[in-house]
Formats: C-alpha cells, structure tokens, sequence
C-alpha cells in the first residue's frame, strides 16, 4: 500500500469513527459595527445531572446547528442519574472540552444552583470549578461562583413549577443585585416567553438570554433553537464575557429579536442592502425602491407616520434571504426638493419592551446633495 492509499483509509476510518454531523448549517445573522454576532445558548444539560445525553453530543449539535458558544450547565443539586453516572460537577465540561476545541466551539464552564423560589435556578457562568458551588447555604454558593469571576443568571424567572399564579420578583432578587449576584435574566427559555423578565431586564440593567434548557436530543426539524446573540469585540471565550458583563445581548427566537434599540437597530440596518442610487422623486411619480434582506430573519414593517411629501406602503414584509420591492409615490412639490427621503416604521417581531416595537428609519436618497 502507497502512503496515500495508507493515509486516505486512515481519514475514512477517522471520519466514520467521529460521530458529530458533517453538515454544519450557516446561521446569516449580521455583524455590528465594532462587534461580532455570536450565536449562543448557555443552558444545557447531560446525563450528568437529568438529561439524557452525554456531553459531547451537545458540542455536536452546536457545530451542526451553526452555533458559536454555549454552556453546559448540569444541576449542582439535582443529579437523579447519580448512581450510575458517578462523576464530579466538573466532568460534563471536561469530557465535552476536547472535542469544542477541535470544532472550535466556545465551550463556557457552567453550573446551574438548582434551588425554591426564591431565587429559583440560577445559572453560573464562567466558573473555574463546580464543585465548589455544592454548598448548604444558596447565598454562599452563589458568593463563591461570584469570586470565581462568575456571571450569574436568574433561568426561567416564570416558571408554572415555582410561580405558578404570577411572575413576581421577590425582596431576596433584590439582594441579589445589591450583591452583585445576579447580571442577567432568561427572557426566553426553552418555548416559553417570560414578558416581565424583558421588563426586569431593562428596568434593572440584566444581560436578556434566550436558552434551549434542553435535556433530551436536540431536535431541531426546522428553524433553530432559541439563542443569545451576544456582540462580542472577539470571537472568544473572554469576548464573551466581556459583552455579558457590558450587558450586549439580543434575545432571538423564532422569527422574533428582543433587546435594547442601541443594538436592535444597527443589527436591523446591517441585515438589508439599500439601493444607493437617487430616487428623484416628483409630484404625482412613482417609483420602485429595493430592499435586499441578506439575513436569517425575516422584518414585518409597519407605517407609524407618514413620510414628508410621499406614499408608502402601510406595511411590508422583508422576507429572509430576499429582495423586496415597493413603491413609493410623490404626493406633494416639496419632495422634488428633498435630499433625501425617510420612511418610519415600526418592526412588528422585533421588540425593546413588553408590546413595544423596534422602530426604524428607512432612508433613501433623492437628490444628490
Ligand atoms: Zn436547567
């Protein structure tokens, strides 16, 4: 046998010995000025507390699905798989570790304090060891996370099994922030929308997360599953954290984006390429405008104040991975004048509050200056 031949059966038997997919989707999401978009979910589980796969199958999925980063985040107290699974809180990560590192997928140690309401579940990000989480107390477990440079989150704030009637922040969530205990909320979780915890989050200044919290197989049939998009200066573990703790995180779930204006808008205009040519409007012209939407997400606009001297339409739908075209009509003199013409919308799947939509300026130019 040539070395060739040697070495062609040598990448056989290794790739058929590899079990992750070899098919890696390409998630379209844009960057932001000065920032990378990182896909992330930072809420998983393994057979190492009550899920029921083993760790490097959530690094395979997160490779086949396209993601940058996530967590693994095993129950400290809750570990039913505990006699056949014997293990440390540390060895998820350690076994998953490997192979993120070989499919360049940012792996962040984490652990969830599984504790009533209050606080509930909470998750330590960015720990150094687990095992020193295993405390009696919640408050000295959380302590000790939070000297591990850990950033912590509140998970499922509304969850039916520990709020069942209403969705309430109690006095001891409270303490946790005047602590520094707590830096971010899952808005989202699994398939489940906590809208006071989109309000908490901008009311009290918390990283918004949205987290699959998955136990079994990830089963993705179509569209994704629920992400933090985090806008990170680098595509690193430290990145990560850094826009964690600077609170530059974007909720995206199905066809929807919650998060603050600040990053909801310039993500919206990276997502579309505008025609550059001048418009030249008239009175009583109309003329065809397009708008390509590069990314993942499809925008549904509506008309929240007419523009100065033109028609335009009432709502439009900027389809994912599509170029869209409408028209525009002059009603007035004045906009043969105009520099430029501005059209205000409001984004219907994309929101900043409970109810309130993203808005956005669509301009486009006129006449050359
Ligand atoms: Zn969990």
């Amino acid at each position: 046998m040539n070395h060739k031949r040697i070495l062609s059966l040598f990448l056989i038997y290794f790739f058929s010995l590899s079990g992750y997919a070899q098919s890696r989707k390409i998630i379209s999401l844009p960057d932001i000025e000065g920032y990378k978009t990182l896909k992330c979910d930072f809420h998983l589980h393994t057979v190492f507390s009550d899920g029921t796969v083993w760790p490097t199958v959530r690094v395979e999925e997160a490779w086949g699905e396209g993601l940058d980063a996530i967590a693994i985040t095993d129950h400290i107290e809750y570990r039913p798989h505990s006699k056949d699974v014997v293990a440390d809180h540390n060895r998820s990560f350690e076994i998953a570790s490997p192979l993120a590192r070989e499919l360049d997928i940012l792996l962040v140690r984490g652990a969830e304090i599984t504790r009533n309401m209050p606080p509930g579940h909470i998750n330590a990000l960015f720990i150094k060891n687990a095992n020193l989480l295993d405390r009696e107390d919640v408050m000295d477990a959380l302590k000790e996370a939070r000297d591990q440079g850990a950033f912590l989150v509140w998970n499922h704030p509304g969850w039916k099994a520990q709020q069942p009637d209403s969705t309430v922040w109690f006095e001891e969530h409270s303490q946790l922030l005047a602590n520094n205990l707590l830096q971010g909320i899952e808005v989202y979780n699994s398939n489940k929308y906590y809208p006071e915890a989109l309000a908490w989050a901008n009311e009290k200044k918390l990283a918004m997360f949205a987290n699959s919290d998955v136990h079994g197989p990830m089963n993705v049939c179509e569209g994704h599953r629920p992400m933090t998009l985090v806008f990170a200066k680098s595509r690193t573990e430290g990145g990560i954290k850094e826009a964690l703790f600077a609170r530059r995180t974007v909720v995206y779930f199905d066809n929807t984006l919650m998060g603050k204006s600040s990053l909801l808008e310039p993500f919206f205009h990276a997502s579309l390429k505008y025609d550059k040519a001048a418009l030249k409007m008239a009175n009583g012209v109309n003329k065809p405008v397009k708008i390509t939407n590069q990314s993942d997400i499809g925008y549904e606009l509506e008309l929240v104040q007419p523009g100065v001297g033109v028609d335009a339409p009432e709502s439009i739908v900027l389809k994912a991975h599509h170029v869209t075209v409408f028209n525009l009509g002059g009603n007035s003199d004045e906009i043969a004048g105009m520099k430029e013409i501005n059209l205000y919308y409001a984004v219907k799947n994309v929101f900043t509050a409970p109810g309130e939509n993203l808005l956005v300026t669509l301009s486009f130019l006129n006449r050359q200056p």
